[in-house]
This record gives structure tokens, sequence and C-alpha cells, in this order.
């Protein structure tokens, strides 16, 4: 088997694993109680807290979530709706992902105005960004890696521009694939545990100090009040241990992808989808191939890959096309996605694969 889907979720790793189950068996209490048996569960939260912070760099809150979906709701509702005073003007880009995307259409419903900006339609997208923040924005949101071509934006431009010129406008970053791969910048930042081979239903958000933020969860008042319910202490545990297993400053992505774009180059009618691209995601069109066609073909033979992405299900990505593929490009999309763990040689098998796959489907 060869799983070339880590932009969809990664393996947890044995670290973060034994990490859950110890915890699991030997940390059970409650965080909120206030035995011993609950202070060590705090304690768990709060080295994971520190971990985090760490790895970003930073100083600040950390609010443990269900994943990154609820930290994006969390970010874009609490935020806009602790600002709404102030204004009512929200700059996004049309890339992204539907935890993000969706909020917005929300956020319109209650009379925000929410402007999209498109990478194809702009030279310089950072700048772009930049240039669309006037005094009347309350919230920039953006994300620092989008998971279907691995386009960057560079979060650090972006925030200290924004920042010098409008101080009290949010910048929320969705920093989901770029966690642990990119430098990640903003007032808020969201993380998920699932790709970088923690386990699945734990994210975070990353809050500066200094912003508000209103709740979307009430209850128990757990957190600050800013998200009740009980903390998942062996989901954050692990967590944690995933982070700290995660290596600094990799350089095998970049040999995979350019293995992987030897191989491509050797293949007809292939389009490269990714342009200023992370390493991990390489994501190209076979021409005259649906990509479920090739899809479900790889898989026979124990490839793993996506068509485009995951989370969109089948349906022509409005995210790719805002990236310049062609609707025609999009439908026969791959997208390839590498862990630490995949080979060269998988790479060789992937290629010839899609070498057969072109011969017997192509049209
Ligand atoms: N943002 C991006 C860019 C993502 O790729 C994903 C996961 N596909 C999410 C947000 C949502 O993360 P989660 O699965 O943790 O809810």
């Amino acid at each position: 088997m060869i799983y070339f889907d880590n932009a969809a979720t990664t393996k947890p790793c044995e670290e973060a694993v034994s990490a859950a189950v110890k915890c699991m068996s030997e940390c059970y209490g409650n965080p909120s109680s206030l035995h011993k048996m609950g202070i060590g569960s705090e304690k768990v939260i709060d080295s994971a807290k520190k971990t985090m912070l760490s790895r970003l760099n930073k100083e600040g809150e950390i609010y443990f979530t269900s994943g990154a979906t609820e930290s994006n709701n969390l970010a874009i509702f609490g935020t806009a709706r602790a600002l709404k005073r102030r204004g009512n003007r929200i700059v996004t880009t049309a890339i992204e992902h539907p935890s993000v995307s969706e909020p917005m259409k929300k956020l319109e419903e209650e009379g925000f105005e929410v402007v999209y900006l498109k990478p194809c339609e702009c030279e310089n997208f950072e700048d772009a960004l930049i240039n669309a923040v006037d005094e009347k924005t309350i919230l920039l949101c953006f994300m620092a890696v989008n998971n279907e071509t691995g386009f960057i934006i560079d979060s650090k431009k972006v925030y200290n521009s924004v920042k010098k010129r409008f101080p009290s406008c949010v910048v929320h970053l969705d920093g989901v694939q770029g966690f642990c791969k990119v430098p990640l910048f903003g007032d808020t930042i969201s993380l998920s545990a699932h790709k970088i081979h923690g386990i699945k239903g734990v994210g975070a958000l990353y809050k500066a100090k200094g912003v508000r933020l209103l709740p979307n969860v009430y209850g128990g008042g757990q957190q600050g009040g800013i998200r009740s319910g009980t903390e998942p202490v062996d989901l954050i545990c692990a967590f944690e241990a995933a982070v700290k297993a995660y290596p600094q400053n990799i350089t095998k992505f970049s040999e995979l992808r350019h293995t992987l774009i030897q191989h491509l180059e050797q293949l007809e009618g292939i389009i490269l989808n990714s342009k200023n691209s992370v390493d991990n995601i390489v994501n190209f069109s076979v021409q005259g191939v649906r990509s479920e066609i090739m899809l479900h073909f790889l898989e026979e033979k124990g490839i793993f890959v996506s068509s485009g992405s995951a989370c969109s299900r089948g349906k022509v990505s409005p995210a790719l096309s805002a990236l310049g593929v062609s609707d025609k490009d999009a439908d026969s999309a791959v997208r390839v996605s590498f862990s630490l763990s995949n080979t060269e040689e998988e790479i060789g098998r992937l290629a010839i694969a899609l070498a057969e796959g072109i011969k017997r489907f192509r049209r």
C-alpha cells in the first residue's frame, strides 16, 4: 500500500498513539476536577499548550477544539461578532477551505460585507491582500497553504504589513496545511492534529494577547469560557506528542517533489497545477482522464491519491478555479501529498501506474 493522501489526513505516529493510550489509562481525570487526578490532567493540557506555542514561536493563548473546522468557526464568528460595532468589512480569499468559506457566507447573511480575492486575478497575491484591507476592515482571513495545490501565501509579509497600517484589523490564519512546514503569522491561527500525524478529533486555536474573541459554544466555561466542554486530554496529549515528533527543517519533501516532477515530465499531457507551493503537495492534471477514473485505477494498484481535494467530494472546486485551473483541467486533477515515510521508490511506482492509466483511459 502506498499512501499519497497526506493532505487529507496522516497516519497517527507511534509517539501520538502511545501518548494517547498512556494518557487514557493513567490520566483520565477531568481537568476541571479539583482533586489530584484533575490536576494531573490539567498539567497535561498546560504542557501541550506550551509545546504548541513554542512550535509556533509565539506567546499568547491556545484553545483546544475538536479540529480546525471548529477553530476556524470560532475565530471567524468569534472575532467578527466581537468587532461588529466597529465595522462590517471582511477580506478573505476565494481559495479557502469550506470551514472558512461557509462561515463567511453566514456572516454575509448577517449583514457583513465580505470581499473575496482570487490569486488568478492578482500579480502578487500578498500585495493584493495587503492593499484590500482598509480602515473599515475588521477581519482579514486567509490560509497559509492551500490544501488543494499547496499554494503558499506568505503570512509573515501580509501580517506585518497589515498590522503596521491597521493595527485594529484582526488577522486570522488557517494554518492547518502550513503547521510544522512554514512560519505562521496571525492574531489567531487554526491548527489540526490529524494533518501532522496526530489523532483525528482535536485541533487548536492560537490567539495573541489582547485579541477579543466571543465563544461559539456555551457551557461549563472551560478554557476561559472561550470553548466550553471537557477537554479530550488523551487527544491533546497525542497532539503534543505528534508536534514534538515532527522534525524541523525538512528537506525530504523537496527531494520527493523533484523526483515526481521529473517523472511527470516524461508523461505526455500532464499539466502541473501546483505553482508557488509547498513541497509536500503536488497537484497535476492528467489531460483526457477524469480524476475519479485515475483515482480508482491507482487504488486498484494499491496507491492512494486524491482527486483535487478530499473536501470537495467530486464537485468542481472553486479554489482550483480561483487558482487559475480551468474547469476541464480541474476535472482531471490529481493531488499527491507526501508524508515523511514516503520514498523515491514509491514515486517510481506511481509514475508507472500513471503511465498505464493514461494508456488505458485517455480519450
Ligand atoms: N483548513 C484546511 C486548509 C484544511 O485542509 C482542513 C482539513 N482538510 C481544515 C481546515 C479542516 O480541518 P479539520 O479536519 O481538523 O476540521
